[in-house]
């Protein structure tokens, strides 16, 4: 079956990962759905939906999204320091998710923050729950944040960019402590990165996203390995192997990523494309591909599977 599908739309599958790769964003706010870059003001030009238990996340009511969020969803983000208080305690903060979804007392959830804390990894959990935020390292904010996030056992986790601001092994730490708590809950990830080393490590599934479209989904593999969009072919070309260094940078591609304000016309990697003059007529510039998928595998890209096979053949061998 082929689908054609405008804006995005995805599911995720419990206990999946679904990586999307895409500009970082910037101003990301903890209170409303940002989440995604979905809301972000320059990416309102994307319409989709994200369905958790057949609810449109993008719509719910403020309210809603309140309910959910912490319980059925949570979210960890860059910048632990902006996202938790520095007025209270990590334990506090820990038990107060815990509290509001759960009505557990404050003893209790005490209680609970410290075995979240021994689950992420923080030594002398029963110490350091009493802690203030500035009093424990970047790494250990950010297992906090994941603790906090996981409290209530949510069904689904996005984590925004979570690893970009620590160094190398630290990211590594992180991202096996996700994969490690995931097979514990079951949770679904939803995460979200520039880097595709990360993504290599981390995702079951990838979505692409440039200019605030979705250009190419499908399983880790076959994007990784058989990529089909010019873009994520220049993503990938950067680097060396898949199990290489880790931090890609995330316009390796001559020029730079387009406006959303005033997008461009046509496909919108087109001013940036080498692939424009074989597709010919001037169709890149003046017709926006759809994004075509057959069971979740698919890009939007003029180019003919038989024009792919050809011109990303040297890519293939590389891999
Ligand atoms: Fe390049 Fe044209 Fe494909 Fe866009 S549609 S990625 S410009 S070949
Ligand atoms: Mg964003």
């Amino acid at each position: 079956m082929v689908k054609a599908v405008d804006g995005l739309s995805f599911d995720i599958e419990k206990g999946r990962t679904l990586g999307i790769v895409g500009e970082s964003g910037s101003g990301k706010s903890v209170t409303n759905l940002t989440i995604l870059g979905l809301h972000h003001p320059d990416h309102t030009e994307i319409e989709g939906e994200i369905l958790l238990d057949g609810q449109d996340l993008l719509t719910v009511s403020e309210r809603e999204l309140e309910r959910l969020r912490g319980n059925k969803m949570a979210m960890i983000f860059q910048d632990s320091l902006a996202s938790l208080s520095p007025y209270h305690t990590i334990g506090q903060q820990i038990g107060e998710t815990y509290r509001k979804h759960t009505g557990a007392s404050k003893r209790e959830a005490r209680a609970r923050a410290v075995e979240m804390l021994t689950k992420v990894g923080i030594p002398q959990p029963d110490l350091r729950v009493d802690d203030y935020p500035h009093q424990f390292s970047g790494g250990m904010r950010q297992r906090a944040m994941i603790a906090m996030a996981l409290v209530c056992d949510p069904e689904l986790l996005i984590a925004d960019e979570p690893t970009t601001a620590l160094d190398v092994t630290v990211q590594a730490q992180i991202v096996d402590l996700l994969k490690d708590l995931q097979q514990e809950t079951g949770t679904s990830i939803v995460f979200i990165t520039h880097d595709l080393g990360v993504i290599a490590d981390i995702a079951d599934d990838v979505l692409v996203m440039y200019g605030g479209r979705c250009v190419e989904r499908g399983t880790k593999k076959e994007v990784l390995r058989a990529p089909q969009h010019p873009y994520t072919l220049g993503l990938l070309s950067s680097m060396p192997t898949l199990d290489g260094p880790v931090d890609v940078p995330l316009s390796p591609i001559p020029g730079t990523p387009p406006s959303l304000l005033n997008p461009p016309s046509g496909c919108r990697f087109h001013p940036r494309c080498t692939f424009t003059e074989q597709v010919g007529g001037g169709r890149c510039a003046s017709e926006q591909p759809p994004l075509e998928l057959t069971a979740g595998r698919g890009s939007a890209c003029h180019l003919t599977a038989e024009q792919r096979a050809e011109f990303f053949a040297d890519f293939a061998g590389t891999r």
